[in-house]
């Protein structure tokens, strides 16, 4: 029997890609909407959407159009020299949001690697050199040497200690922990608002603002990580809008590009300690990464995706209990806008994920035991109850 096209790249990635990352055999070349085909044809539901990037879905035309029309004017300057979409992406994160200033990098870990910087400078400047930043077990923030050491999940760290100084983790959603864990040496909070890559761990409703108070109280920087949450995934523009909260700085990525790369950190005027010379990036911010996040940014809040998201929610979260109800093997269902999960009362995600493959479902598996839901906040109603039907299908041969 000959070997499928998908097959065949999948042999050329064995033979020369870096084997660091667990990948289902699914080879994409082609989406559109909140599907995608695979390099023989077959249809997926995306459920993972670039593990929540493509928050318009694939090939949005607005992105589509704002890439050919740049790619065609100016791609990349330097920071050397200003650039219009790098501006105008600015003036609309800073004008529909509680932060004063913003600057573009190109991942989330490189996001919360200056937000740290900025942590660090604010410690010197204004908490007598204090430089430790509280983080929550369970949590991520990404895959450089200190995002790995912000992260609280010992599997991400064990391989590369010793790990950069400086980060005390405590449980998340739990304030009394923050507060036994500040000492004079601490210069911030770090936390995402719903824990992503965790497992989705949603806290109590008040938590955030009790941090806020206990922060405000110590005169120490609270700092999000929205890379997962924001840009409408909560279904609120960001997720801090709502737990009633305004942080100091709060970072962004995966849903600010709409499938480009780029990130961000932002932070209120009072906070931005940073000052000319202490950061900066090659290709952050460039021509043609604005371009298209601006005009994704721009699509998502003309047109309320956020809200859309948040009428959205009872719809998945009512299908993904009346699975619940079905399969007696799923322990719980979580979920908030459009970012959810189910986790089961065993390891089973590879093999969940595995079924689900071959009935034409994309999904993430967050955990051994749990799979997450992400799918482009653009989801209409029907293409959940498919996705769900596909979901049912793949849970009935566990
Ligand atoms: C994905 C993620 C990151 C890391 O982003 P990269 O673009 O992969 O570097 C950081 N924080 C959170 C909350 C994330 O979900």
């Amino acid at each position: 029997m000959s070997m499928s096209k998908s097959g065949e790249w999948i042999a050329i990635e064995n033979k020369y890609y870096a084997q660091t990352v667990r990948r289902q055999p699914v080879v994409i070349v082609k989406g559109e909407g909140s599907r995608v085909w695979d390099a023989d044809g077959k249809e997926y539901l995306d459920f993972v959407a670039g593990w929540a990037v493509d928050n318009l879905g694939h090939s949005h035309p607005a992105i589509t159009q704002a890439i050919v029309e740049q790619a065609g004017t100016l791609l990349q300057t330097s920071n050397q020299f200003y650039t219009v979409p790098q501006l105008q992406l600015a003036e609309l994160l800073v004008e529909n949001s509680c932060l004063d200033r913003v600057f573009f990098g190109n991942s989330g870990a490189e996001a919360n690697e200056g937000a740290l910087k900025l942590a660090r400078r604010y410690g010197k400047l204004n908490r007598d050199g204090a430089y430790e930043v509280i983080t929550a077990f369970s949590s991520f923030h990404g895959r450089t040497m200190a995002t790995v050491a912000a992260t609280g999940q010992p599997h991400y760290q064990e391989a590369f200690q010793p790990l950069q100084p400086g980060f005390v983790h405590v449980d998340f959603n739990d304030v009394e922990a923050i507060m036994n864990a500040t000492t004079d040496r601490t210069a911030a909070v770090l936390v995402e608002p719903v824990q992503g890559e965790g497992g989705v761990n949603i806290p109590a409703d008040d938590y955030l603002q009790r941090v806020r108070e206990w922060c405000d109280r110590q005169g120490l920087l609270l700092m999000l990580d929205e890379v997962q949450t924001g840009l409408g995934r909560l279904g609120s523009l960001f997720g801090y809008q709502e737990y009633g909260v305004e942080p100091d700085v709060m970072t962004l990525a995966k849903g600010l590009g709409y499938g480009v790369p780029i990130g961000a950190f932002m932070s209120k005027e009072g906070a931005m300690a940073l000052v000319p010379g202490d950061h900066g990036s090659t290709f952050g911010g460039n021509a043609l990464t604005t371009a298209a996040a601006y005009a994704g940014t721009k699509f998502l809040i003309d047109n309320d995706i956020p809200g859309q998201v948040k009428a959205m929610e009872p719809h998945l979260l009512g299908r993904l209990n009346e699975l619940k109800s079905r399969f007696s093997f799923i322990s719980d269902v979580r979920g908030k806008g459009l970012l959810a999960a189910l986790e089961f009362d065993s390891d089973i995600s590879g093999q969940v994920l595995t079924n689900a493959n071959a009935a034409g479902l994309l999904l993430n598996g967050v955990k051994p035991n749990a799979i997450r839901f992400m799918p482009p906040l653009t989801i209409t109603a029907a293409e959940i109850d498919e996705g769900i039907g596909r979901l049912e299908q793949a849970l009935a041969q566990i």
